[in-house]
């Protein structure tokens, strides 16, 4: 049984005492980032509330997560206990109830210093959907899709928080039918609704990370939209995969949910049909599918509800993957799931597929249509998982509106 916080927050709130995410935020009166942790609708400043229960707040008196997430498993989960003690021992209830912050007056920032960030295509179903729209005839899954998780290294440098505009980019976009290409903004912008993985313990130059190292090195999850001009990706994908198409922005929620707080998402992983190598093979271990159901929403209709139980590679085997040549974590570390899509059309992840490359335009309730993003839009992705004694877990969103 979980314990109730002394706090009053909705019982069937997704951000009880069994979540606990770690953000960082800032506040009119106090502009300085500090670390925050929420709870149902407030924001607990996490250095303060350590100091005032007298327990070591070096870690939590940061304006950033980095330093916690450096810190490793046993540490993460003596500071969650702390937490979650403060939260539901009544004791604490007159020194932190102070520093609780109601979330409307919390400007969210970035939680982490992102190191490297990677991006997987880990979705059977999303990879088959393109796989047809953009090589029709030809074989949608290529040869090497069900023997390792196929990705490529984004660009750090453009991971935003939630809430921070997207301008439309620019590039070289060149039709089939097109002689030559041309300059110019893109017109097909779209959305990629993926789950994210935040690196906290690093690893050695030279030494993989085996599969059951994932808990371990990993500290938490977030939500991502990797934003994707699909006429510039298009013209520009081959042969070395994608690049300006997609580093222009990448969005993630602002909160990161603890590993610890997902347990109760596991699930067994969907049937795979072709064996892997023994480095990926986690039959025989600890498996890590996570029961999360995604809603993407465009300009407030939801439009999709992809299942990330569905996904054919896991995080855990992701991470095995991305080492597996001796390439070396860092803190703050993210990686990408790829886009989450199901088998059924109302459960996919991006408008591509939706769409079906634009041929079959969304129908939304104000009765316009979308192909691809217009200039005003706005999408939001949002997440829960299942949690102890019937509860959920919610992920927050991660949300961008497009400029022109
Ligand atoms: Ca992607």
């Amino acid at each position: 049984m979980t314990a109730a916080t002394w706090l009053a927050i909705a019982q069937d709130s997704p951000f009880g005492v069994h979540n606990l995410p770690y953000g960082v935020f800032s506040t009119a009166d106090r502009p300085g980032r500090r670390i925050g942790v929420r709870i149902g609708e407030f924001v607990l400043d996490a250095g303060a509330a350590a100091r005032a229960a007298g327990a070591p707040s070096v870690l939590l008196d940061a304006d950033t997560l980095n330093p916690l997430l450096a810190a490793g498993r046993p540490t993460w989960a003596e500071v969650r206990a702390g937490l979650t003690a403060w939260l539901t021992d009544e004791a604490y209830r007159s020194a932190l109830g102070p520093l609780l912050v109601p979330l409307a007056d919390a400007v969210l920032h970035l939680p982490f210093e992102v190191a490297d960030y990677v991006d997987f295509y880990s979705s059977e179903h999303h990879a088959v959907n393109v796989g047809r729209i953009f090589r029709p005839g030809a074989e949608p899954l290529t040869p090497n899709w069900k023997h390792l998780p196929i990705g490529y290294h984004g660009r750090a440098g453009t991971v935003v928080v939630s809430g921070t505009p997207v301008v439309r980019p620019h590039g070289q976009r060149k039709a089939p039918a097109d002689a030559a290409p041309g300059f110019g903004p893109t017109r097909r912008l779209d959305i990629e609704a993926e789950v994210g993985f935040v690196v906290g313990t690093p690893s050695a130059l030279g030494t993989p990370v085996p599969l059951d190292g994932f808990r371990e090195h990993v500290f938490g999850v977030c939500l991502v939209n990797d934003w994707s001009a699909r006429d510039i990706q298009a013209w520009e994908y081959v042969p070395l995969g994608p690049f300006l198409g997609k580093s222009f922005a990448t969005s993630v929620s602002p909160w990161v949910v603890p590993l610890e707080a997902l347990e109760h998402a596991r699930v067994a992983p969907p049937a795979r049909d072709t064996e892997p190598l023994p480095y990926l093979d986690d039959r025989a271990g600890d498996p890590w599918g996570l029961d999360i159901a995604l809603e993407i929403r465009l300009n407030g209709h939801p439009v999709s509800h992809p299942p990330f139980a569905t996904m054919y590679w896991t995080a855990a085997q992701q991470l095995a993957q991305m080492t597996a040549n001796g390439a070396s974590l860092r803190t703050g570390d993210l990686y990408a799931s790829g886009t989450v899509s199901g088998p059924d059309p109302q459960t996919r992840g991006s408008l591509i597929e939706l769409t079906w490359n634009g041929e079959e335009p969304l129908k939304l309730p104000d009765g316009t249509t979308r192909a691809y993003l217009e200039n005003d839009d706005e999408v939001t992705i949002t997440a829960t998982a299942p949690g102890p004694d019937g509860t959920r877990i919610g992920f927050g969103e991660v949300t961008g509106r497009i400029l022109p």
